[in-house]
């Protein structure tokens, strides 16, 4: 297909190594970034191979040397000018990623360009708390920085997923790699531009854009990558987890889901639907945590359906970068194909078309949106109540009591996040308690920038930000007397 370009394409011909901008080892060779709303180019970024990763991680591997042995207070001095260098550019961030993700501007401002500014500054408040040394009978026990880390992150919340793993991982005393998602690269460029203002010692910092198969593979493969800290699709983290086994390097992984929300019989329906619908819904649907599985009593089912179909309803659709709607388009036509194919499906197996449909919005002939879409009558085994659509497409499945809600919620490849909505907080507690997922909201529990983010069984394992999150780059070592 042949995509228009924008009156203002801009182009990043160079990779981020060693404290300056390096020419490409093929240069001439670019990926093409495009807006989801206007379908147009929108950027250009280099498409890397193995040699600039090669190139990237020696750099890396010598700043290492020295910046593991760097004070507290020199690395939160860095992780307070990065901060300070990404609010400054708060409003650009929030409006490049509105064009590349589709995330409304408001939203965008919030979540996709202050939340990243602020786990930076977060990182140096955490790591002054931080205690490196305990005593253990006759042994002196050290935290020590993991080493050269590879960081490959998605397109969702490109900056905030960048973020999450960059900051830890320079607070901790390690050096980084970092490959961003092909198809919202932008974000990345722009924070390698701030560190490079900050003045974070060369190398310790490096930033190598190209596709998974090629970069990624080759930073998971590299015998000289310590760890790879990835975020993204199932199948992928497999595949990194597959590479990454012939040099037995650590991993960690941050993938898909497919969560529930158990709203009890006690739950007030009229918070309690639409309050799901707002997490499954926000960035239309593109949540790894989107509790897209809404789970009522049998008793309540008639009454939930009417409100979810009305919630659904109020998902207006629009042009993200002036917030017209309540949600803009998804990322990319694959993206948005591949969501309609799932809603095809949902029909094809048997489950009830409550609101919107695979047919394209009529109003909106341009960008990549997707009507927001409710199925009832869904039961687990049906394809749309399994895999992750990454869209907006809500399931409802009934359940007939506490432990057949509970048995469903579980009754899952995935275990990333999940919600339960009671009057009782203490029995809202103890279903949470019982869900194998790495996060609950509890009636609408707020995210919390601060907690351990993370999953169980095809979500992945490792955790992320606040103090977990510094963990992951540590390695232990015990010194016996
Ligand atoms: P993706 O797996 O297609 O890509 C993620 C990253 O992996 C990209 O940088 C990509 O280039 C790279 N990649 C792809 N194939 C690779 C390979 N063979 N080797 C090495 N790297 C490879 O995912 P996406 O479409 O960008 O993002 C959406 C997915 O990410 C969803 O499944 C979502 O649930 C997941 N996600 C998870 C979390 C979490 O924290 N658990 C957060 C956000 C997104």
């Amino acid at each position: 297909m042949t995509v228009a370009e924008a009156t203002d394409v801009k182009t990043y011909e160079k990779h981020y190594i060693n404290g300056e901008w390096v020419e490409p080892a093929s240069p001439g060779e670019f990926l093409e970034v495009v807006n989801a709303s206007t379908e147009e180019i929108m950027a250009r970024v280099p498409k890397g191979n193995a040699a600039d990763v090669d190139r990237a991680v020696a750099a890396a591997r010598a700043a290492f040397e020295t910046w593991q042995t760097s004070t507290i207070e020199e690395r939160c001095e860095m992780l307070g000018k990065i901060s300070q260098g990404l609010m400054a550019r708060l409003p650009e961030i929030a409006m490049t990623v509105s064009k590349e993700v589709g995330m409304p501007l408001k939203l965008s401002q919030i979540i996709q360009a202050g939340l990243p500014a602020t786990t930076f500054g977060n990182y140096a408040t955490i790591l002054q708390a931080t205690q490196f040394e305990e005593k253990i009978g006759n042994s002196l026990v050290i935290k020590e920085p993991v080493g050269v880390i590879g960081c490959i992150t998605p397109w969702n919340y490109p900056l905030h997923q960048i973020a999450n793993k960059v900051a830890p991982a320079i607070a901790a005393g390690c050096t980084v790699v970092l490959k961003p998602s092909e198809v919202a690269p932008s974000t990345a460029f722009i924070l390698a531009e701030v560190i490079h203002t900050a003045g974070l010692p060369k190398g310790v910092f490096n930033l190598v854009a190209g596709t998974g198969p090629e970069v990624g593979e080759a930073m998971a493969g590299h015998a000289d990558v310590d760890m790879i800290n990835f975020t993204g699709s199932t199948r992928a983290g497999r595949r990194v987890s597959e590479v990454a086994a012939a040099t037995i390097k650590r991993v960690a992984l941050e993938l898909g889901g497919k969560s529930a929300s158990i709203v009890l019989d006690d739950a007030d329906l009229e918070a309690a639907i639409p309050g799901t619908f707002n997490q499954a819904f926000m960035n239309s649907g593109q949540t790894c945590t989107a509790p897209t599985r809404l789970l009522v009593p049998e008793s309540k089912y008639a009454e939930a359906v009417e409100i979810a179909k009305k919630t659904a309803e109020s998902f207006t659709l629009g042009d993200p970068t002036t917030d017209a709607g309540k949600i803009g388009p998804l990322i990319t036509e694959s993206q948005r194909e591949r969501v309609r194919g799932y809603i095809a499906k949902g029909v094809a197996e048997g489950a009830r078309l409550v609101t919107g449909g695979a047919g394209a919005p009529e109003d909106l002939p341009r960008g990549y949106y997707v009507k927001p879409t409710v199925f009832a009558d869904v039961t687990n085994d049906m394809t749309i109540a399994r895999e992750e659509i990454f869209g907006p497409v809500m399931s409802i499945l009934a359940y007939k009591d506490e432990e057949d809600a509970i048995r469903i919620a579980n009754d899952s490849d995935y275990g990333l996040s999940g919600a339960v909505w009671s009057s009782d907080d203490d029995r809202a507690q103890r279903v949470a308690r019982r869900m194998r997922t790495g996060q609950v909201n509890i009636n609408g529990g707020a995210f919390n920038p601060l907690a351990p983010f993370g999953g169980y069984k095809q979500s992945g394992h490792g955790r992320e930000l606040g103090k977990y999150g510094l963990e992951e780059f540590l390695e232990v070592k015990s010194m016996q007397m």
